[in-house]
C-alpha cells in the first residue's frame, strides 16, 4: 500500500489523524462489521467488510464480527452461518472476536432501568399511531406523550411488567427523554424498548421485550472498545442519537461513529427485502441463486474473492453516493480469472464433425498449455480422434463474406491439432445440418504446415468418444434494466427473461472431475465453474462470465 496521504482515503485519514495524537487507546484500532442475520450478504456487504477488516489490518487493529440481532421475528440461524463462512470466503477472520448484540441484552436492560432511575427514560402508552403522528415532521416539532411524567416508581414498575410478558406487543414502549422539538426527528423521544413475543435465535424465550437499533448499536460499540464505528449515509441522521447513548453515564468508553456512501450497482437489486421477495417468490432456485447479488450467489457463479475485493478497492470509499457500473464488477471478475483459470476445451453447442481420411481407431493426444498466463500452470494431453465435435456457429453452409471458419472448401486449424477442410455436410430431416465431413492433412500436426500456408480461422474441439456431456447454465444478468423498476415502480417487470439459458455441451475429458471452487476458462465462450448440483453422473457448470471485455471499451473511451 502507498504510504501517500493523498492515496487515503477519508476514514484512513481520521484514523491516522487519531493515531497520531494519541486518540487512540492502546493504540490499537476496533472496527467491526455488524450485519443483522435477517438475509444473506450482499455484494454491498463486501464493501463494508473489505472497508472494515481492510483497516483493522492495515493498521495492525482488530475488527469484531457482530451480528445485530435484535428483531427475533425476521432472524435465523441460517443468516449467521451463511454470514460467517461469506466473511471466511471473502478472506477475513475476525478470530475470537465474534459478538451478538443479545450478549448485550442484561447490560442494556440495567442501563435503562438506570435511565429511568435518572428520569432519563420513561413508559409511553400511547398507540405506535399516536406515537407517530406525535413524533411530528422535518418542519414541525413533536408533541410531549402525556406520559412523560409518569413517576419514577411507575416506570419501573410498568418496565418490568413489560419484561415480565404481561403486557401485550405494541402497549408500552421505552422511551428515552430527549427532546420532542428536536429538528433532528431520532432526538425525539427516540424508543428504546418495544414488547415484541418471539423466540430468539440465541436467547430463546428468555425476553420479550427488545432493545432498539439506535439503543443498542452505541452501547454495544461502547461495550466492545470500538474506536472506529463505520457505517453507511443512512446513518448519519442517527449520529446524534447515537452519540446521546455513548454519553450515558457510566459508560467508560465512547466511540465514534464515521458514514461513507453504500455501495450501488445498476442492473441489481440489493436490498435484502427484494432479495428475500425473490426467492420467495421461487423466481431464483435459493440465495445462492448464481444470479443473485449475494455473496453466496456470486461464488456458486464462480467469481473470485480476490476480483470481488479488487473491486470494492476500485470503487473506493466516498462520502457521496453513486452507482458504480455493473461492467465494471466483471472486469475485475475477468482480470483475475484471466490469470488464474484453467483453459480447456468445451463445446456448448455440439454438431459431429467427421474427418473421413483420418484412421478409424486411432487417438493422438495433444498436449495444451493449461494457462498462457501462467507459465507454472503446465499443460495437459487431450485426445483427437477421427469423429469429434465443434461449435454448430463455426460451420456455415452459405458463409457471410469475411467468415473465416468452416464452409465447403475452406481449410481451418483445429486448436493444437490438425488443419482440416470442410468436403460435405449432411442434414437432418428438417434440413438442419447434422455432420461435417472434413479431410485433413496429416503434415498439419500441431498446428503448422511445412509449407507454411496460413489458415484464418481456428477452432475449438472435443474428441466425441471420449467427450463428457454436461450441462452447461450460461447465466446473463437477472435484471434487463439499469435501474430495475424505475419505469413501472416494480422491480420485477425489469426481470431478464434471458437471465438462465440451459445446454448440453460437451467438455474435454477430465472436466468431468472437477469440482466447485475451480476456475476455467472454456476456450472462446467464457470462463466456468462446476456448480454444486454436479453428480457423478451428471456435471454441472455455470458461466461466470463471458470473455467479451465492454469495460475496457467504455475505460478507453472515457480516457481512464
Ligand atoms: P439492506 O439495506 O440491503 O437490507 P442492511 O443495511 O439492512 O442492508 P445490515 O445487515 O444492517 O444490512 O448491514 C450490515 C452492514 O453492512 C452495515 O454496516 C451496513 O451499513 C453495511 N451495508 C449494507 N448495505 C451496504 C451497501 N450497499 N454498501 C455498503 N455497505 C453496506
Ligand atoms: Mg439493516
Amino acid at each position: 500500500m502507498e504510504n501517500t496521504t493523498s492515496s487515503l482515503n477519508f476514514i484512513e485519514k481520521i484514523i491516522e489523524d487519531d493515531l497520531a495524537n494519541g486518540r487512540v487507546p492502546n493504540n490499537t484500532i476496533v472496527t467491526r462489521f455488524p450485519p443483522e442475520p435477517n438475509g444473506y450478504l450482499h455484494i454491498g456487504h463486501i464493501k463494508s467488510i473489505c472497508l472494515n477488516f481492510g483497516l483493522a489490518q492495515k493498521y495492525g487493529g482488530r475488527c469484531h464480527l457482530r451480528l445485530d440481532d435484535t428483531n427475533p421475528a425476521k432472524e435465523d440461524m441460517e443468516y449467521i452461518d451463511s454470514i460467517k463462512s461469506d466473511i471466511r470466503w471473502l478472506g477475513f477472520d475476525w478470530g475470537k472476536h465474534e459478538y451478538y448484540a443479545s450478549d448485550y441484552y442484561d447490560q442494556l436492560y440495567e442501563i435503562a432501568v438506570k435511565l429511568i432511575k435518572e428520569g432519563l427514560a420513561y413508559v409511553d402508552s400511547q398507540t405506535p399511531e399516536q406515537v407517530k403522528e406525535n413524533r411530528g415532521t422535518l418542519t414541525e416539532p413533536g408533541k410531549n406523550s402525556p406520559d412523560r411524567d409518569r413517576s419514577i416508581e411507575e416506570n419501573l414498575r410498568l418496565f418490568e411488567e413489560m419484561r415480565a410478558g404481561k403486557h401485550p406487543e405494541g402497549k408500552f414502549l421505552l422511551r428515552a427523554k430527549l427532546d420532542m422539538a428536536s429538528p433532528n426527528i431520532n432526538m425525539r423521544d427516540p424508543a428504546l424498548y418495544r414488547i415484541k413475543y418471539a423466540d430468539h435465535p440465541r436467547t430463546g424465550k428468555k425476553w420479550c421485550i427488545y432493545p432498539m437499533y439506535d439503543f443498542t448499536h452505541p452501547i454495544s460499540d461502547a461495550i466492545e472498545g470500538i474506536t472506529h464505528s463505520i457505517c453507511t449515509l443512512e446513518f448519519e441522521d442517527h449520529r446524534p442519537a447515537y452519540d446521546w447513548a455513548c454519553s450515558i453515564d457510566g459508560i467508560e468508553h465512547a466511540p465514534h461513529q464515521y458514514e461513507f456512501a453504500r455501495l450501488n450497482i445498476n442492473y441489481l437489486v440489493m436490498s435484502k427485502r427484494k432479495l428475500l421477495q425473490l426467492v420467495q417468490m421461487g423466481i431464483v432456485s435459493g440465495w445462492d441463486d448464481p444470479r443473485m447479488p449475494t455473496v453466496s450467489g456470486i461464488r456458486r457463479r464462480g467469481y473470485s474473492p480476490e476480483s470481488m475485493r479488487d473491486f470494492v478497492n476500485r470503487v473506493g470509499v466516498a462520502k457521496v453516493e453513486s452507482v458504480v457500473d455493473y461492467s465494471l464488477m466483471e472486469f475485475c471478475v475477468r482480470e483475475d480469472l484471466n490469470k488464474r483459470a484453467k483453459r480447456v476445451m468445451a463445446v456448448l453447442d455440439p454438431m459431429r464433425l467427421v474427418i473421413d481420411n483420418y484412421p478409424e481407431d486411432q487417438v493422438e493426444y495433444f498436449e495444451m498449455e493449461n494457462n498462457p498466463e501462467d507459465p507454472n500452470a503446465g499443460t495437459r494431453k487431450v485426445p483427437f480422434s477421427k469423429e469429434l465435435y465443434i461449435e454448430r456457429e463455426d460451420f456455415s453452409i452459405d458463409p457471410p463474406k469475411g467468415y473465416h471458419r468452416l464452409y465447403i472448401g475452406n481449410e481451418v486449424r483445429l486448436k493444437s491439432a490438425y488443419y482440416v477442410t470442410a468436403v460435405s455436410y449432411e442434414t437432418d430431416a428438417e434440413g438442419n445440418v447434422s455432420c461435417i465431413h472434413c479431410t485433413y492433412d496429416p503434415q498439419s500436426k500441431g498446428g503448422e504446415t511445412p509449407d507454411g500456408r496460413k489458415v484464418k480461422g481456428t477452432s475449438h474441439w472435443v474428441s466425441a468418444k471420449h467427450a463428457v456431456k454436461a450441462e452447461i447454465r450460461l447465466y446473463d444478468k437477472l435484471f434487463a434494466a439499469e435501474d430495475p423498476g424505475k419505469a413501472t415502480g416494480n422491480y420485477l417487470d425489469d426481470l431478464n427473461p434471458e437471465s438462465l439459458v440451459i445446454r448440453e455441451g460437451m467438455l474435454e475429458p477430465g472436466l468431468e472431475n472437477s469440482k466447485p471452487g475451480e476456475y476455467l476458462q472454456f476456450i472462446r465462450s467464457g470462463y466456468f465453474t462446476p456448480d454444486y448440483d454436479t453428480t457423478a453422473n451428471h456435471p454441472v457448470f455455470n458461466r461466470t462470465v463471458t470473455l467479451k471485455d465492454s469495460w475496457a471499451k467504455q475505460k478507453a473511451k472515457m480516457g481512464i
